[in-house]
């Protein structure tokens, strides 16, 4: 029986670890963290029977506990609760499915009481990833990427000598406005945005797709995940979302891992890896599929991919400013406070704006997220 955590159940990729935990018996949950969703984390509760469960807020968390008297099950709230629930002790895997840097501190808690990762939370690393790579290398704690590119190039290295690897070739859709130029973006409104031709995912990552910011925090993820440098991380748009990413090697060799959009493939192979397991589902049809095209990402018109490779190249708290300013940007525009070509001016505002902090601790992260967000706040329109 493998005992896991999630952070984040009630989201897109947490309901789709539950799907899987659904299909094999020898997964146990223990442990549900989750924001403001009292009823679906109490149906959850009711079927899975963790023992511990963490509300962000006290209100939601004193909801729960009313909700649920009748059953042995501890609800905590806030930074405190997600913090317990990462080093909780009988849990060997925390599935990071938060959304956002709130998962810096419990993720690092739960590194450094010898958890296994299965993260999917990349703004974590993008912001932390000089914690976190070493410091789960020190603790020899596995960090199993759960986003699909990362996944597939994960899959592309098994049984080879990364010291061989040449580029990583991480692959993009190009989101709903391919093809389009920066005239034709002005007045994208948050239903155009939230319409990703291949994948359903939460609504943040959803326009990020659509900005290519998520391409660019994907590039940063992959440096840390993998110690490649970015100018040896190539983005390539494959707009039918079959290849999720390639990895080329010194003699030419391009390894690759192709299947159906469906991340519960890439969340079951975190949770069993190095073991493969069945699973239900569309399979690639070739004769029906007839092509997989290429195209070079157009970082002109969507910025997030470039402004994401300033940000690591300058390195130390810049990735930080970058994600918090989009973090933001993108909650503005999801409630309709900003237009969604602001997104990219808050953003490469923000990172003007910035003086960098090298190597910085996880507290100097915070105030570098804080500072990108007083900025946001006196500078928009
Ligand atoms: P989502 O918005 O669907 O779900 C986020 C989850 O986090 C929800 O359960 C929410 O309640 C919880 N949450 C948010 N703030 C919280 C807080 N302060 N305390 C406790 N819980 C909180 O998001 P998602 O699409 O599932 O994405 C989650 C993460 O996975 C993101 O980092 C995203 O970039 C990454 N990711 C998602 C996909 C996907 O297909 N959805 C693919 C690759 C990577
Ligand atoms: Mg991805």
């Amino acid at each position: 029986m493998k005992k896991i955590g999630i952070l984040g159940s009630t989201g897109s990729i947490g309901t789709q670890t539950l799907d899987i935990v659904r299909s094999n018996s020898d997964l146990q949950v223990v442990a549900l963290a989750a924001g403001s969703n009292v009823s679906l984390m109490e149906k959850q509760i009711r079927e899975f029977k963790p023992k511990l469960c963490v509300m962000w807020s006290e209100e939601a968390a004193r909801e729960l506990r009313i909700k649920t008297a009748d059953l042995p099950l501890q609800v905590l709230s806030g930074m405190e609760g997600l913090l317990t629930l990462a080093v909780l002790e009988e849990m060997e895997v925390l599935v990071t499915a938060i959304v956002g840097m709130i998962g810096i501190k419990p993720t690092i808690a739960a590194i450094e009481a010898g958890k296994t990762i299965a993260l999917a939370n990349k703004e974590t690393l993008v912001t932390a990833g000089h914690i976190i790579m070493p410091l789960a290398a020190e603790k020899k704690v596995p960090i199993l990427p759960v986003d699909s590119e990362h996944s597939a190039i994960f899959q592309s290295m098994n049984g080879e000598n990364k010291k061989r690897v040449s580029k990583i070739l991480l692959t993009a859709s190009g989101g709903p406005f391919r093809g389009r130029k920066k005239e034709e973006l002005k007045d994208i409104t948050v239903e155009d945005a939230l319409k990703h031709p291949n994948w359903s995912m939460g609504r943040k990552i959803t326009v990020d797709s659509s900005t290519l910011v998520n391409k660019g925090l994907e590039v940063i993820e992959a440096k840390w995940l993998f110690g490649v440098e970015p100018e040896n991380i190539q983005v390539i748009v494959q707009p039918q979302s079959i290849i999720h990413s390639m990895v080329e090697y010194e003699d030419g060799a391009v390894m690759a891992q192709l299947g159906t959009p469906d991340m519960k493939l890439p969340i079951q192979y975190a949770l069993f890896y190095p073991d493969r397991r069945p699973m239900d589902g569309k399979r690639i049809d070739f004769y029906e599929l007839g092509s997989i095209t290429f195209e070079k990402p157009d970082t002109e018109t969507f910025k997030g991919l470039s402004m994401a490779y300033d940000a690591i190249r300058v390195g130390g708290s810049m990735p930080t400013v970058f994600n918090a300013a989009n973090e933001m940007s993108v909650s503005l525009f999801l409630n309709r406070k900003i237009k969604f070509l602001e997104i990219y001016d808050l953003i490469q505002g923000a990172m003007e704006n910035h003086k960098v902090v090298a190597n910085p601790s996880v507290e100097e992260i915070l105030e570098a997220e804080t500072a990108a967000y007083e900025f946001i706040r006196s500078n928009r329109k």
